[in-house]
């Protein structure tokens, strides 16, 4: 069964999604950094969803879905259905 995916980052088995066929493990997702290394955080904006990031040394809004996990870029967005979901870009 082709039921299973793997985290493009550390290649842990993450559970199978076919809308984000490459996202990133919650334990890699733990620790997104902007290009210039500080480190961030995404949340939904309310119940119903939408997307902020923000720069967890400042608590500043950061206009932008861009992050770098373990040195890959990556594309943080909400989710379909409720939270935030990382993938890859490029590559
Ligand atoms: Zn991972």
């Amino acid at each position: 069964m082709e039921d299973k995916q793997h985290c493009p980052i550390c290649k842990s088995e993450t559970q199978y999604n076919p809308r984000y066929p490459n996202y990133i493990c919650s334990s890699c997702a733990e620790t997104p950094l902007s290009e210039d290394g500080r480190s961030l955080q995404f949340h939904n904006v309310s119940l119903s969803g939408g997307f902020e990031a923000r720069y967890i040394d400042t608590g500043e809004v950061r206009d932008s879905h861009i992050c770098f996990v373990a040195g890959k870029k990556c594309w943080a967005d909400e989710a379909r259905f409720g939270g935030i979901v990382i993938q890859p870009v490029g590559d």
